[in-house]
């Protein structure tokens, strides 16, 4: 079985489109959305419509809740706030419907589960670094945890043998083999519409069950589209100008 998981799209449809004619070669059985539809881009309807016919399952993130109510917007920055409350006056009653059908963590066919940001608070954690991996590995009920939040693609290691948590390097198109009878993982596919790792192409990954793989992928879209249309509904310059950066 091949799982495609896609994060933070952030309402940037062109991004969710390359990476879903990009990930085609790979055979995908299902997809799977970490949260954090909306909020950010210009695309919250379209994106969201896209979403809900393209997936097996989502969870929700800060920004989807955030857009239909569910969550206070006072913690957010002003920026972020901002494309929250244009989401928000935008967002239609099939958008919200769906948003509202959302949880922030759900577990997976017995075999992984999902969270936004983090098992000890799903909308709100970051996990940034391996200690704060150590109090999400041990919340954990499977071998194996994706998460989504930080916009950067990362894999934390649980050695359960010495208890010792590592970060497992990285290389885009290259298959990593996870060894699930030793070691808990949790892994970040990283964000499809707004990355924030210095790369400014759409992030997101392919864990195949066959031979208990993952592999890191990257999708190259048109960002200069949807920063005309960014441009055009007088979004925040920087919230246009970080996508050609990838920050
Ligand atoms: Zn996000």
């Amino acid at each position: 079985m091949k799982y495609c998981f896609i994060a933070d799209v952030h309402s940037n449809l062109p991004a969710l489109e390359e990476i879903i004619s990009a990930s085609r070669k790979f055979l995908i059985d299902k997809y799977i959305c970490l949260g954090d539809m909306v909020g950010y881009g210009p695309y919250p309807n379209e994106t969201v419509d896209l979403i809900k016919t393209l997936v097996f399952t989502s969870c929700g993130g800060n920004h989807d809740f955030a857009a239909i109510g569910r969550l206070e917007k006072d913690d957010f920055n002003k920026l972020a706030r901002q494309a929250i409350e244009w989401t928000e006056s935008v967002l239609t009653d099939t958008s919200i419907k769906y948003l509202n059908t959302l949880e922030p963590s759900k577990k997976i066919e017995d075999k992984f589960e999902i969270v936004h940001g983090a098992l000890t608070n799903p909308l709100t954690d970051y996990i940034i670094n391996k200690w704060i991996a150590v109090s999400n590995f041990k919340l954990m009920t499977t071998r194996i945890c994706f998460f989504g939040h930080t916009h950067i693609p990362r894999i934390f290691a649980l050695n359960e043998h010495n208890n010792s948590p590592e970060i497992i390097d990285i290389k885009i198109n290259e298959k990593i083999k996870l060894n699930i009878d030793n070691f808990r993982y949790l892994i970040n596919p990283g964000s499809a519409g707004q990355p924030r790792d210095g790369n400014p192409d759409a992030a997101y990954c392919v864990f195949d069950t066959d031979d208990c793989s993952i592999i890191f992928l990257r999708a190259e879209y048109s960002v200069h589209q949807i920063q005309q249309e960014m441009q055009r509904l007088k979004f925040p310059e920087y919230l246009t100008t970080r996508l050609s950066l990838g920050v």
